[in-house]
């Protein structure tokens, strides 16, 4: 282990929706660790790149659409050669789509599934490949309450995120014996572009205030501690755990 077991010095990462929200706020914490950052997504990356670089870390952008997985083999190859390495991704892009479940299209079904599900298990699957041939690796995925809850009217997210705490166990038992970490945190309610219904919505805010022991929205950065300790080999024994940051919300 190394002196500082919770250092990611020498270490790549790859983060998917880094641009904003939870993604960039990981980004920014895992190189604050130590690690360079290959930031996937298909917005502009600047605000992540200039806050990378403040830490004094490299930083690359992969432009990529993760609605297909198409750019699956390019991700992991732009970041071996940018960087130079691949130790550690975060599956972090996602989408919600929000509709009563008799009205649900599949339209809406498909979007969220092949962002939050599909892509997310063959970009792990590529990168993993190239872990085991380093020797190992780390791989977060970024869960839900409604990996544990069933949720209203978000009927694809809620498969999708009960689908990726189920992947996250499965990769886990095929993979823990090749020296790859796979864990998830689930994040409770952070306020992000992702919630911005909920927290426009008055009725909706104030019940979920009210369950939320911590009493306040989760803040991006509340969760960099968690994903740089998951990254680090700190957790080398921790293998398909679900991680819960939620101010306390699965208490109540
Ligand atoms: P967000 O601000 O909406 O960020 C979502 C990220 O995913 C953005 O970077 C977005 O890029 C990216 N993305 C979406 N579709 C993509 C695609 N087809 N290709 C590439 N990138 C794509 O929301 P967030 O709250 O930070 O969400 C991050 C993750 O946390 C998601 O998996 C979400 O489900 C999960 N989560 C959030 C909360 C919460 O309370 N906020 C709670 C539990 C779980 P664009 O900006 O280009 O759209």
């Amino acid at each position: 282990m190394a002196a500082n077991p919770f250092s990611l010095d020498g270490k790549v990462a790859v983060v998917t929706g880094a641009n904003t929200g939870l993604g960039q706020a990981i980004a920014v914490a895992l190189a604050q660790a130590g690690a360079d950052v290959a930031a996937v997504g298909r917005s502009g990356m600047d605000e992540t790149a200039a806050a990378v670089a403040a830490t004094g870390r490299r930083f690359h952008a992969v432009s990529a659409d993760l609605g297909s997985t198409e750019p699956v083999p390019r991700i992991v190859a732009e970041t071996v050669e940018a960087l130079g390495g691949l130790d550690i991704l975060v599956n972090n892009a996602g989408i919600i789509r929000r509709a009563d479940a008799l009205d649900f299209t599949e339209a809406d079904w498909d979007a969220v599934m092949d962002v939050n599900l599909k892509s997310a298990f063959f970009l792990s699957q590529a990168c993993a490949r190239v872990m085991i041939e380093r020797g190992g690796g780390k791989i977060i995925n970024i869960a839900s309450m409604l990996s544990f809850q069933g949720g209203i009217r978000v009927a694809s997210y809620t498969a999708s995120k009960s689908g990726i705490a189920g992947l996250t166990k499965l990769m886990a038992n095929e993979w823990a014996g090749r020296g790859i970490n796979v864990n998830a945190i689930a994040p409770g309610y952070f306020a992000t572009n992702n919630t911005a219904a909920l927290q426009a919505d008055e009725t909706r805010n104030r019940d979920i205030l009210a369950r939320i022991p911590a009493g306040r929205w989760g803040r991006p950065e509340d969760l960099g501690g968690a994903a740089v300790f998951l990254a680090s080999s700190a957790a080398d024994y921790m293998h398909g755990a679900v991680v819960p940051v939620d101010g306390g919300w699965l208490a109540r």
